[in-house]
């Protein structure tokens, strides 16, 4: 296999603010030998996710950063093509953490074989994958949803948030979304069946969410922290829950992340507010596939994915839709066929 080429997205500097090219380096380098126990993966499809312009940054978080020089972390899907692997054979397709790159060697260990009779593999970085797993966990597990709950949920268009106002409904609850824009908002609601969505570019969010949620809000899973985070605070139930998802609205900062000033609602509500690491529900993984997967199937649970077809050069600009608001569903870049 050594006759193959890889191309390569390394991070080259730490980015301040809005991660730029410069801050990233391209390299074409040939695809080593593989050793025992290792799978060599073409890979098709980048998720692209938030979370990566974290792992840009120095110092403590729920997983080392980036070195410099280290290539772009990122997971991926793709078909294998060579395998030293006893569990894996060339044409398995897989999900695994395969960098930003074309060829990555990966463990056995570390990859997922996937089932494209149930669902494009681009799925499973979306609604099947990480963001949907969030979604289940987040909602079910973190927040402990419940039927009846009135939940409100941020980033309501986007990969994780499009999946638990849905499974909010399914589960018999109400949901109400916040996203940007009219257009996202009518696909939140027309497509996706939730009861109702804010859009929180051109409208009041506070008065809205009064209006939607008069008996206040049970769950409130945020995805995008800052002055939303704050409004619905203010108006959480009696023993409502907060999940603390993400921060989008905060993740490109040049100042200190700005924290709610409403938390003594908490108190005043005897509500709790939780952050979560979808990671720490590994094990469970294969409970929510089950149960999503079989909601795909009888229509009542939509997954989308918002695909570029793009390079891996077009890493960068490509992230940063994410950040601009772009995406409608998850985003994906697709690298080769
Ligand atoms: P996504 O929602 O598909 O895409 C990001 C969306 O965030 C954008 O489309 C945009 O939608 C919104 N956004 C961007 N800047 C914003 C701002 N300044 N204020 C408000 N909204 C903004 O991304 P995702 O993959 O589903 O991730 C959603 C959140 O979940 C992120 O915070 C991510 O870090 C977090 N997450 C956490 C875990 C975990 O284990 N805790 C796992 C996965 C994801 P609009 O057009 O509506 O603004």
């Amino acid at each position: 296999m050594s006759q193959l080429n890889n191309r390569q997205v390394k991070l080259a500097a730490r980015p301040v603010g809005l991660p730029k090219r410069e801050d990233f380096s391209f390299e074409t380098l040939p695809v080593p030998e593989l050793e025992d126990g290792q799978v060599l993966v073409r890979v098709t499809h980048l998720s692209l996710d938030p979370a990566m312009r974290g792992w840009m940054n120095a110092g403590r978080s729920y997983i080392p950063p980036v070195e410099i020089g280290e290539v772009m972390r990122a997971g991926g899907a793709g078909v294998v093509v060579e395998s030293r692997h006893p569990t894996f054979r060339d044409g398995d397709e897989v999900t695994g953490i395969t960098g930003v790159q074309e060829y990555a060697v990966v463990k056995g260990e570390r990859l997922q074989k996937v089932d494209t009779s149930l669902a494009p593999l681009a799925s499973y970085l979306g609604g099947l994958g990480m963001p949907g797993m969030t979604a289940y966990f987040g909602l079910l597990d973190v927040c402990a949803m419940k039927e009846g709950d009135t939940v409100v949920v941020s980033g309501a268009a986007g990969a994780v948030g499009s999946v638990v106002g849905q499974i909010a409904r399914i589960k018999g609850g109400k949901a109400v979304g916040i996203a940007g824009g009219a257009d996202k908002c009518r696909y939140v609601v027309d497509e996706l069946g939730f009861d109702a969505c804010v859009d929180y570019k051109n409208e009041d969010v506070a008065r809205r969410l009064r209006e939607l949620c008069p008996d206040r809000i049970d769950v409130y899973f945020d995805n995008v922290g800052g002055e939303i985070l704050d409004i619905c605070l203010a108006q959480i139930a009696f023993h409502g829950r907060i999940g603390i998802c993400g921060a989008i609205s905060q993740y490109n900062n040049t100042t200190p992340i700005k924290g709610p000033s409403n938390y003594l609602s908490l108190l005043v509500n005897r509500a709790r507010m939780e952050g979560f690491v979808v990671f720490d529900f590994a094990k469970r993984y294969g409970e929510a596939v089950q149960a999503m997967a079989q909601w795909v199937k009888d229509g009542r649970l939509k997954v989308r994915e918002h695909v570029v077809e793009a390079g891996v050069d077009q890493f960068v600009e490509t992230l940063n839709k994410l950040f601009a608001g772009e995406n409608t569903g998850k985003l994906v870049m697709k690298i080769a066929d």
